[in-house]
């Protein structure tokens, strides 16, 4: 058990071996045993303006514990180039992949130039992995435009991830993950693929499922592409979890604690993120802000850590019940929403993005006595919803856009502040992105909210429940997002369709229909 004191100063020294190991550890060179280290694939993420993540994880057998790699030490050479051939290198080191995380790899890459695309490898004494491709964000006072994908919910049984191969044939400078990587549970054999493994309850089970999931061939092609920012729903630990309370999970109890740090260590050692400033794995922000230029702030949220216990025994509930409008219920947790309060108000991006893992519109226009509410939504927790609607109204109304994972089918909604009142003003847009695979192949109606298109409210502009992902693009006087779409993932090879596409003008209420 390490101390929490002990916690940073370890997991930097784990993480940034790049100048040298401590001399009592015997680091190889050259890996036990055969087999291609880099099953995994490589991935980038959390861009800055000058630096950038890298990761792997060493995994020749990716299912066995450790990747078959037992508690060896292996030292990785790194490589940063300007073309793809590595002709131009413009960076290069040294790390080591040490079983303690599961002999991943995070390289915080420093000192490269603004706005710029770069190419980058790992390499052991054993052979080099596939090269990837990132970028560093814009100097910021620069106007560059922003294109980037909206992805969630990859449940890998419910079928192939053709829309990450598609996704790869974009030019874009950033995907947006919101959550749902994994899902915990064991195999449901009738599947298009099947879970390895059972349940997850343990830091080896979390290993084993992500190891499974990024096997994926056009998983590793989406990330070796682009950089991505990442942040998690409830399937990284387990079903609807809040804090350390689950849906099947009952706490909070010292199981349920060690299962969330067993499901964020897991999460982190597979993300290519930054290295946690953190107290121990159990408390780890995940939460982050980033620039791009001048032109977008994106706010990246964590909605499960830090909530209240979902309301009258989460589901879907008639209102009023239990506290469901109590004001003291917090979705984000007190220091998380001031901070995004405090983002929106003095942030200095001409659009303002929320990565928003579930769903912020109200659906209704006013609930009455036996209203049915999803208690998981931020419709859950009105209160805290109709404050941040406040604070876009207040700071950064008609050049807001929130976009949003969990429910599987994509909603473009048109946001007020608080309940969908016809006499409100429109002050963002929400863009619900659908799953990658998770509930398979889908419809083009949405079951959750208006099956009956025509019953919708104005402020619903669209639904739909088939498989896909976002494409969206910033500039000064536009946001537009294009819903990308399957007809089918239980087998490969569907062919992408643009379903809708939506427009937001800078300062102006209200989203408008593009001839896709
Ligand atoms: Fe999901
Ligand atoms: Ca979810």
């Amino acid at each position: 058990m390490i101390r929490r004191r002990d916690f940073l100063t370890d997991l930097t020294r784990y993480a940034a071996l790049a100048a040298g190991a401590p001399a009592m550890w015997h680091i190889v060179r050259r890996l036990p045993g055969a087999g291609d280290p880099f099953t995994l694939g490589v991935a980038s993420g959390d861009p800055s303006p000058t630096g950038v993540v890298l990761w792997t994880r060493l995994a020749p057998q990716p299912l066995e514990p450790l990747g078959g790699l037992g508690s060896t030490r292996v030292e990785v050479r790194w490589e940063v180039a300007e073309d793809e051939r590595f002709s131009r290198l413009v960076h290069k080191g040294t790390a080591t992949a040490i079983p303690e995380l599961s002999h991943a790899v995070h390289v915080e890459v420093n000192g490269l130039h603004p706005g710029r695309w770069y190419h980058y490898r790992f390499l052991t004494a054993d052979g080099a992995s596939p090269v990837g491709r990132t970028r560093t964000a814009p100097r910021p006072t620069e106007d560059a435009p922003l294109a980037f994908a909206v992805a969630s919910c990859q449940h890998y049984e419910y079928g192939h991830y053709t829309a990450y191969e598609h996704m790869a044939n974009e030019e874009l400078d950033l995907v947006l993950f919101l959550g749902d990587y994994i899902y915990e549970q064991g195999a449901i054999p009738t599947r298009v693929r099947m879970h390895a493994g059972p349940e997850c309850v343990t830091l080896e089970h979390y290993r084993q499922r992500y190891a499974q999931y990024k096997t994926d061939a056009n998983l590793q092609r989406a990330h070796a592409r682009f950089p991505w920012l990442t942040t998690w729903d409830d399937h990284e630990v387990s079903n609807n979890y809040a804090q350390d309370i689950g849906q099947f999970d009952r706490g909070p109890t010292p199981a349920t604690a060690a299962r969330r740090t067993a499901g964020y260590q897991a999460w982190w050692e597979h993300a290519p993120v930054r290295i946690p400033r953190a107290a121990n794995w159990h408390d780890l922000r995940v939460y982050q802000r980033m620039a791009w230029g001048r032109m977008a702030d994106l706010h990246l949220l964590d909605c499960r850590q830090y909530r209240t216990d979902q309301a009258c025994g989460d589901g879907n509930k008639p209102v009023p019940c239990g506290d469901w409008s109590d004001p003291a219920r917090t979705m984000l947790g007190a220091e998380q929403e001031q901070w995004l309060i405090d983002g929106l108000k003095n942030g200095k991006g001409r659009w303002q993005l929320i990565g928003n893992p579930v769903m912020l519109a109200a659906p209704d226009i006013a609930p009455k006595e036996g209203t049915v509410v999803y208690m998981d939504a931020w419709s859950g927790y009105p209160a805290a919803r109709d404050r941040l609607l406040r604070a876009i109204a207040d700071h950064a109304p008609n050049r807001t856009a929130v976009v949003t994972g969990d429910i599987h089918a994509n909603y473009i909604w048109e946001l007020k502040t608080g309940f969908d009142r016809p006499e409100r003003a429109v002050v963002a847009a929400e863009f619900v992105g659908t799953s990658i695979t998770s509930d398979g192949d889908g419809s083009d109606v949405s079951k959750y909210y208006y099956p009956n298109k025509l019953a919708a409210p104005d402020s619903l502009k669209w639904h739909s429940a088939r498989r896909g992902y976002l494409s969206c693009k910033a500039d000064a006087t536009s946001l537009t997002c294009d819903v990308r779409s399957l007809a089918f993932v239980s087998r490969p090879g569907a062919p992408l369709t643009t379903a809708s596409r939506w427009k937001l003008t800078h300062g102006k209420p209200g989203l408008e229909a593009v001839g896709a």
